[in-house]
């Protein structure tokens, strides 16, 4: 019923002239899939570059990693929603957790964010996750839940049947320490659990990604896990090649 998400976080890396390189071999390794949604996030400056290089392929889409929750005015180096969508993006990636904690976003920071998707017609894949000391302290599910009802707290259940969740711990991000599929399984089934409450038939098919120091290793067991309807991934999303062969998985 859910079909596998899997989605590149570019960060920080690749600008228009290694986007375009990137997306030439990437396209030569990976055929059409109807079975899977591919996306990828590259930085605001390359996003023209990707989309272009994916005219021919409305297989795969392209979002931005963030957006500001105005649709203009003066705030000087942000793009909004509107922007993006004219820009050619349909995703947006909201509460990353570099947003939150290298740029101290809040949960209602990040609840204006994904309202401003939903009304400028991004579909918001909402990030959440603890970082090692709440999860070492047993705080996992209530810093998760706490994160998800704030980010959900401006939509209705037709909108949120219309979002995908990625569950990325801190402490696994950029660390190469990834979450077991159980333990990942587990805080997946919180989310699920959680979204259910909202509407028994439509949190049954919000696809809940896992994120955090996924590689070529990793992933297939990782998609196994049950819960899991995808990966989000930063940097093993960086090599061509390596990326083609996750989205095979
Ligand atoms: C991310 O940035 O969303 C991420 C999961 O990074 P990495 O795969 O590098 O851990």
């Amino acid at each position: 019923m859910r079909r596998p998400v899997f989605a590149a976080n570019w960060k920080m890396n690749h600008g228009p002239t290694d986007a375009r390189e990137f997306m030439r071999t990437f396209l030569a390794h990976y055929a059409r899939h109807s079975d899977r949604l591919v996306l990828f996030f590259p930085s605001s400056v390359a996003l023209p570059a990707v989309v272009e290089s994916l005219r021919e392929r409305s297989d795969i889409r392209v979002g931005v990693q963030n957006i500001h929750w105005e649709d203009k005015g003066a705030f000087t180096g942000e793009i909004s929603g509107s922007m993006a969508r004219d820009a050619g993006a349909h995703y947006a990636l909201v509460g990353h957790s570099e947003r939150r904690h290298v740029f101290r976003e809040t949960d209602e920071d990040t609840a204006r964010k994904v309202a401003a998707c939903f009304r400028t017609g991004l579909v918001p894949i909402l990030c959440v996750g603890e970082k090692l000391e709440q999860r070492e302290a047993g705080a996992t599910e209530s810093v998760v839940t706490r994160q998800l009802r704030e980010g959900l707290s401006t939509l209705d259940a037709a909108q949120v049947a219309h979002m995908i969740i990625a569950y990325e711990p801190v402490w696994a991000i950029g660390t190469g320490k990834n979450a077991t599929p159980a333990d990942a399984s587990a805080v997946h089934a919180a989310i699920r659990h959680e979204l259910r409450e909202r509407s028994p038939e439509k949190g049954a098919a919000v696809p809940i990604l896992y994120g955090g120091s996924v590689n070529r290793g990793n992933a297939a067991a990782l998609l196994e896990a049950p819960d899991v309807d995808g990966l989000l991934v930063g940097g093993a999303s960086l090599d061509a090649e390596g990326w083609s062969s996750i989205v095979c998985a």
